[in-house]
């Protein structure tokens, strides 16, 4: 299934290794304020310095559009890479140049290092050669760790990779593996629940699992959209009107796989505390909008979730930011875990809502990558994958 060489088909012993993660965590008074992708690349930098290796690790963290903006400095993150694996971890406060060398020089096998963002430079997100070229005569092997940037091609993700050899780390063997079976061998039934706010985000997505689900349910905002195709009036809810012809020629497409909810929580404002209605699709009045599932859709939903043997799940079903419209996704988040079948969840927001369920330990594999999880789902080739060494079978 994965097709591209990774860290176990190298010798990577005394090596100097440039990983590239994806350290793209947020950060509140100069502390990581949530690690989970600190702690996703710990398997694989585990290896590499049990293996020997001398570390030498980049990302990006935030849009700093090649400016340097301490308070985007990866420093903070560094600082969290040494507390979670109990070593040593040196920060270089730049991410090429004389300091850069001279740290690298230095560095023994089983030692790390953590660059400066990458972000600092416009020649990042340029995929600019020279900066490629600095980054990889740093190194003897590349390693590519970072899932939720591999569908940029920027320096440190693809354009370094041609320079020196470039293999996977365990999280990008991970994330590609699960998510290639949602795409290329099902197990079926493979239900898929999509949500969220916009639909132009994820026509994409929609269009590629409809050919791989057997079961489309679809809730959140996104739902709206397709109601309206259904020639629904949504009140004040948000749809998306450029994208409802587009939404119809779907629906027209989907032979029925797509099951849309049947009732809705209401408001006349996004308030915490805000007067709510329970109301069927066919009654939403102007002044009101849709703002949850309702509870007919979530046993409709979490019915149809019962003997799946795959079920991916990206978006909200409302707006689970505000009690008590955080009803329905968390209900079909613990119908999610208690599936019984492989889960696959992504997307920042539906991860949050795993979290607020409290079921995240109870999913199969939690994608850590947002916008390269839903691309990979669309079956695009992400630049950052594709520029790595084949294996040969
Ligand atoms: P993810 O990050 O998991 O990919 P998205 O970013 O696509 O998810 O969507 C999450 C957002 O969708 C949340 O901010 C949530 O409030 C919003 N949302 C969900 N349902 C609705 C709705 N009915 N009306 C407005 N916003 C909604
Ligand atoms: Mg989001």
């Amino acid at each position: 299934m994965f097709t591209k060489k990774t860290i176990r088909d190298v010798d990577v012993r005394s090596k100097k290794v440039l990983l590239r993660v994806d350290f793209n965590v947020p950060l509140k008074d100069g502390k990581v304020s949530d690690d989970t992708r600190i702690r996703a690349s710990l398997p694989t930098i585990r290896y590499l310095i049990d293996h020997q290796a001398a570390l030498i690790v980049c990302s990006h963290l935030g849009r700093p559009k090649g400016k340097v903006v301490p308070e985007m400095s990866l420093r903070p993150a560094a600082d969290r890479l040494g507390e979670l694996i109990g070593l040593h971890v040196t920060f270089v406060p730049d991410t090429i140049g004389p300091v850069v060398q001279a740290a690298v020089e230095g560095l023994r096998p089983g030692g790390i290092l953590v660059l400066e963002n990458t972000r600092f430079s416009v020649q990042e997100t340029d995929n600019d050669p020279a900066f490629a070229a600095d980054l990889a005569s740093l190194a003897d092997l590349y390693v590519n760790d970072a899932f939720g940037s591999a569908h940029r091609a920027h320096a440190s993700t693809e354009g370094v990779a041609h320079l020196i050899p470039g293999v996977a780390g365990l999280l990008m063997e991970s994330e590609i593996t699960y998510l290639g079976k949602a795409l290329q061998d099902p197990e079926h039934p493979f239900v898929a629940i999509l949500g969220g706010a916009k639909i132009s985000d994820k026509i994409g997505v929609v269009e590629s699992l409809l050919r791989t689900t057997d079961m489309l349910l679809i809730g959140g905002g996104m739902a709206n959209t397709f109601l309206a195709a259904r020639g629904l009036d949504m009140g004040d809810s948000l749809v998306e009107a450029d994208a409802v012809a587009t939404a119809a020629d779907i629906l027209k497409a989907s032979k029925d796989k797509i099951v849309l909810p049947h009732d809705a929580v209401v408001a006349q404002a996004v308030e915490a505390g805000a007067p709510t209605r329970i109301v069927s699709v066919e009654s939403v009045h102007a002044g009101w909008r849709i703002l949850d599932i309702g509870p007919a859709t979530v046993e409709l939903f979490s019915q149809s979730l019962k003997g799946a043997k795959l079920v991916v799940w990206n978006g909200p079903m409302g707006v689970f930011e505000l009690a008590p419209f955080d009803v329905g996704t968390s209900a079909i988040a613990r119908a999610v875990a208690e599936s019984g079948a492989t889960t696959i969840v992504g997307g920042g927001d539906s991860i949050a809502a795993l979290k607020h369920a409290g079921v995240a330990d109870k999913i199969s594999h939690i994608s850590t990558g947002g916008g390269a999880s839903l691309e990979f789902l669309e079956g695009k080739t992400l630049p950052g994958v594709a520029a790595l060494q084949d294996n040969a079978l």
